[in-house]
């Protein structure tokens, strides 16, 4: 049970899933589905009974003004940077019952377990409850860990949900404080380093038969909102090569776009259209005018940048051959964030010592880990979810893998606690 070397196990697996079951009858809405929307009055009864779990793991606890919930375990230097593990417990409103939970039930279970082996780690380490990840209410996700990085935009507590509440407003009944932002951004310097599990919410684990990953980083999508401008005319009566048929452009566009995407079989490049609008929308009028949105993303940022390059030439084609005029407008173009490579090689060390053969892969969608990125080293673990589902009641992760991603995490946090 004690000491990391060779396959003994040192957290306890039950503990971790039992608390992951505790925590889906917080918001319940079927039998595997969870809705624990950001600062509602299930998201604080979550956080309390993390709370809970915290002070048991020997963690002095507080919620911040950005209603984030802390623990920290004290180290051997009081006054050293810490490391930070953790995730998020908030969902989606129809959501399961691992996304995010896992990092912060997982992140417990580390601090548990070095006070149960009576280990004092050398630096404090610190497990956050990020709140707010998704964003689902306030159309604006990472808040919390924003908010403790400084990086919230002009007129975010001004944002209201379907019922008019503003975030202000929810944030002042959960338990945090506007007034007190600025003494709880964290200063530079106070965390080395932040490590979070989390489900891959991706099918690439499954499909390599492989319970946990390491990853390599959060790749920046690319979004757009392209409009293609032709001319409507009876669908009867106008012959076709007189046509300016947006919508026939578009579908090449389409089409293009899977093809610069899949054309590297050994890159995770992935390129979508996933809502396309055509007006006038009907089945006798040649379509004037379609408007489409494009997600593109990829690790690699030189290579998402010549695929950018080609796809705005693929559309520049497809408008000049259908007599179209193509205007495209950038909604967000992050950078991929890299995990430090002395992270990953304490996963790739931990890993070993259990034997496991982790592969490496990166993350097509966000996670706190993103916005911490910007303020230390960071590195992250997967664990392998069913068909790759997530955000959705059938999400599943085993009690196994889960196991697994935790005692992972754990040795990995020790290594990060005493280098
Ligand atoms: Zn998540």
């Amino acid at each position: 049970m004690h000491g990391t070397q060779g396959q003994a196990v040192s957290i306890d697996a039950g503990r971790v899933m039992e608390r992951i079951g505790r925590l889906s009858e917080i918001g319940k809405i079927s039998e595997t589905g969870v809705c624990r929307l950001a600062l509602s009055p299930e998201d604080r009864e979550a956080v309390d009974v993390v709370a809970e779990w915290m002070a048991e793991a020997g963690m002095s606890v507080r919620l911040d003004a950005f209603g984030n919930l802390i623990g920290r375990l004290e180290g051997e230097d009081p006054g050293a940077p810490a490391v930070m593990l953790g995730s998020h417990i908030d969902t989606q409103p129809y959501a399961g019952r691992f996304d995010g939970i896992v990092g912060v039930v997982g992140a417990i279970e580390v601090t548990q377990t070095l006070k149960d082996g009576g280990m004092k780690p050398s630096v404090p380490v610190e497990v956050v409850s990020f709140c707010d990840e998704e964003g689902c209410r306030f159309n604006k996700g990472l808040f919390g860990v924003r908010g403790m990085l400084g990086r919230l935009d002009d007129g975010e507590l001004e944002r209201t949900d379907k019922n008019g509440v503003t975030r202000r407003e929810a944030l002042i009944a959960f338990g945090g404080d506007p007034a007190r932002f600025a003494e709880d951004e964290l200063a530079p310097g106070k965390v080395r380093a932040f490590l979070e599990l989390h489900i891959e919410q991706g099918p690439v684990l499954e499909a390599k038969d492989r319970a946990v990953g390491i990853v390599t980083g959060i790749s920046g999508p690319l979004w757009w909102t392209v409009d293609l401008y032709g001319f409507a005319g009876h669908a009867g009566s106008v012959p076709m090569p007189m046509r300016k048929d947006a919508l026939a452009g578009a579908a090449e566009i389409v089409v293009g776009l899977r093809a610069l995407a899949t054309e590297d079989p050994g890159a995770p490049t992935v390129g979508t259209v996933g809502s396309l609008r055509v007006f006038p929308d009907s089945r006798n009028i040649i379509p004037e005018h379609v408007q489409f949105t494009v997600d593109l993303r990829d690790i690699d940022l030189p290579r998402r940048d010549g695929l950018e390059a080609r796809l705005r030439e693929l559309i520049a084609d497809a408008a000049m051959r259908h007599g179209l005029q193509a205007e495209i407008r950038e909604d967000t173009n992050s950078e991929p964030r890299y995990c430090a490579d002395w992270i990953m090689d304490a996963i790739r060390e931990g890993a070993a010592e259990m034997g496991l053969d982790a592969p490496e892969l990166m993350s097509g969608p966000f996670h706190d880990s993103l916005a911490m990125s910007y303020y230390c080293d960071y590195g992250m673990i997967f664990v392998r979810c069913k068909d790759g589902i997530s955000h959705n009641p059938k999400e599943y992760a085993s009690a196994e893998d889960i196991g697994l991603g935790t005692e992972l995490l754990y040795r990995t946090a020790l290594r990060l606690c005493t280098k």
